[in-house]
């Protein structure tokens, strides 16, 4: 909560993002002529567009536009994006009809500007605006994956000025973007804009935490970037010395509020955190990437447990690489992350990726559409009770997923948290109202039926046919909306059947 006697955090970014200059400096480093034409053009109209109007800092209203454009160009996106993004407000808040932006700019771009000028008009309060917000957004994504991006550009830049809204605003904000943005941005793999989006947030969420989190890395990221360039020396060695050349190798530093919803889960403490800072190696194909995981595992220990195939079993967000912990010589842990270049740049921005211009001077032509905002939509339309919609998307969308498997093989799929019910409800109907137990992992003991699975688990369901159905406490168990409507039609079934004996 934010306290009115913590100090008001300072933007994490001076309002430079406004900055023209920097802007075109930007565009000038990757786009055509012509391109950068339609930037100027866009950005003429909406100085235009917006003149005399103030920020609630006191700038001039156009700096917001220019901040949204700029971070736009600094993922490398097309023009037709930051001219949009240049243009977002010209509707709702300088009240432009949308038919001259058409006139001007063409159809294209007045779609995008539509699209987010739709998002952002919401009116209502409480848990009935963050369902509409997501309705909106779930809507705007189905059409077009762009109007997201932009809209989470928008967010960036308005968190960078939070500091100077009106403080019963701040919140409300912080928390959108905290609860809405950011799980989305994390849905589509466009980690980027996610770590931005709440690392933004955090401080006026919890300031208490938000400055305890800034001690810790102060005290920790310099140590640990220390090890990570004298561990990134002798994995080059190692890895000439095998003759894989190596692509590029950086240092990554967790975000500050994943780093704090970690330590929320291990105690507060932060030697429990094996990922602070990961060093990623990036590499030629697939092939090699697991010869350097084999060279890297020769050379230090590995952690059990911590060796992550994510391009045999990519996250449901599309993420591929391999994770590995090791101990270091000094007795440290360090994550590596492996991947190829295609992989590094499909992990940083996600569904913008598409639309990146790349240094060969092309980019691929993109798909609109995100296969799983398409299943999401067909899902919405079938939950009439805006509770269910929320607690579904809470566990469907913005969980991340476990992969669990048969004692057969079969892969299951299933949100975080999920139970052996959920996990006998997945293989059929009749297995999950005749479940009487489950073994895990070929363990003697019987796995509690309430107690969640973990991403790997072999579950071994146990039946019995004589079982007359669920029982009313299991809805209070299952975690997926699929195994949670299914006990409740067995339960009205079985009501049925009472009434009619
Ligand atoms: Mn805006």
């Amino acid at each position: 909560m934010v306290d009115s006697n913590v100090p008001t955090p300072t933007p994490a970014r001076p309002v430079e993002r406004g900055d023209l200059a920097k802007l075109r400096a930007t565009v000038a480093a990757y786009c055509t002529p012509e391109a950068t034409a339609l930037i100027e053009r866009a950005y003429a109209f909406a100085a235009a567009a917006h003149a005399g109007k103030q920020r609630c800092s006191g700038d001039p209203y156009i700096i917001h536009p220019i901040g949204a454009a700029q971070q736009l160009a600094e993922m490398r996106l097309d023009a037709t994006i930051i001219a949009a993004g240049l243009l977002h407000d010209v509707v709702e808040d300088a009240g432009i009809p949308i038919a001259r932006v058409r006139e001007r700019f063409g159809e294209d771009i007045a779609f995008l500007v539509d699209g987010v000028t739709k998002i952002g008009t919401v009116r209502l309060h409480g848990e009935q605006r963050y369902i509409e917000n997501l309705r909106k957004m779930f809507v705007a994504m189905a059409q077009d994956i762009r109007v997201i991006i932009i809209k989470f550009c928008d967010r960036i830049h308005n968190l960078e000025t939070l500091t100077y809204v009106p403080e019963h605003k701040r919140l409300r904000i912080a928390q959108e973007s905290l609860e809405i943005h950011a799980p989305i941005a994390n849905r589509l793999g466009m980690m980027e804009i996610k770590t931005q989006l709440e690392d933004l947030a955090f401080p006026f969420i919890a300031p208490d935490d938000a400055a305890w989190v800034n001690t810790l890395i102060a005290e920790t990221y310099d140590e640990r970037r220390a090890q990570c360039t004298a561990l990134r020396t002798t994995l080059t060695e190692l890895l000439t010395q095998g003759g894989i050349r190596i692509i590029g190798t950086s240092a990554r530093m967790k975000g500050k509020y994943s780093l704090y919803k970690k330590l929320q889960l291990h105690e507060r403490d932060i030697t429990r955190i094996y990922d602070i800072v990961a060093l990623r190696v990036i590499i030629e194909d697939i092939t090699t990437c697991y010869a350097v995981l084999s060279a890297i595992h020769q050379h230090w220990k590995p952690v059990r447990g911590r060796i992550k195939d994510y391009i045999a079993n990519p996250k449901m967000n599309g993420y591929h690489s391999i994770h590995t912990t090791v101990v270091t010589d000094d007795g440290a842990y360090v994550e590596f992350q492996i991947r190829t270049p295609q992989m590094h740049e499909e992990a940083e921005w996600g569904a913008a990726a598409a639309w990146r211009y790349h240094e060969r001077g092309t980019y691929h032509a993109p798909n609109k559409q995100v296969a799983w905002v398409d299943s999401l939509i067909h899902w919405q339309r079938s939950v009439d009770d805006p509770h269910d919609f929320l607690a579904g998307l809470k566990t469907e969308v913005f969980r991340d997923r476990i992969l669990l498997f048969t004692p057969r093989g079969d892969v299951i799929d299933l949100p975080e948290g999920a139970t052996p019910l959920d996990f006998a409800y997945q293989i059929h109907t009749d297995v999950g109202n005749r479940t009487i137990g489950a073994r895990v992992n070929g363990h003697a003991a019987l796995h509690p039926l309430d107690r969640p699975l973990n991403s790997g688990d072999i579950v071994e369901i146990i039946t019995d046919p004589k079982r007359k159905g669920p029982s009313q406490d299991w809805l209070h168990i299952v975690r997926t909306t699929h195994a949670r409507s299914k006990i409740k039609e067995a339960l009205r079934v079985q009501l049925r059947h009472h009434a009619a004996r």
